[in-house]
């Protein structure tokens, strides 16, 4: 495991298994970034704060409620969605177990376990991090 800096919200990599049934599994490194509780309070914070502003105007167009409700769903969603991201997965490093085609990643909130679309044959194998990898790396 490689920490390239002491601060808790750089990326750092991680074994993993890339699986597929029916295929032997690939050993993979996984680019994650650890969130700490400050980075998901306050976009979760500023995420809901922004559909709470917006929802009073959106609430000017007929249905009104409907509009209005909405906002702040979604905002509620959206906000929650950043609450949990505890880790961001940024880039897979490694092929897929069916074809080897090397895997390209959109960044977003790390899963357990994390589907991964293989561009080369359109599977969708599963990313299994190592026990216990992202243990240490957990922010405060
Ligand atoms: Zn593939």
């Amino acid at each position: 495991m490689s920490v390239e800096a002491g601060k808790p919200e750089d990326a750092f990599e991680v074994d993993a298994r890339a699986t597929l049934f029916g295929f032997d599994d690939e050993d993979v490194r996984a680019r994650v970034i650890a969130r700490s509780r400050g980075w998901r309070v306050g976009g979760a914070a500023r995420t809901f704060g922004l559909f709470v502003l917006v929802a009073p105007f959106v609430a000017v167009i007929p249905p009104h409620a409907v509009w209005f409700i909405g906002a702040l769903a979604t905002g509620a969603v959206l906000a929650r969605r950043r609450y949990i991201e505890r880790f961001t997965l940024v880039g897979v490093f490694g092929v897929c177990p069916k074809c080897q085609a090397p895997f390209t990643v959109k960044k977003g909130r790390l899963k357990d376990p994390h589907p991964l679309h293989c561009e080369g044959c359109h599977h969708e194998p599963t990313l299994r991090l190592a026990d216990g990898a992202l243990r240490s790396q957990a922010p405060h």
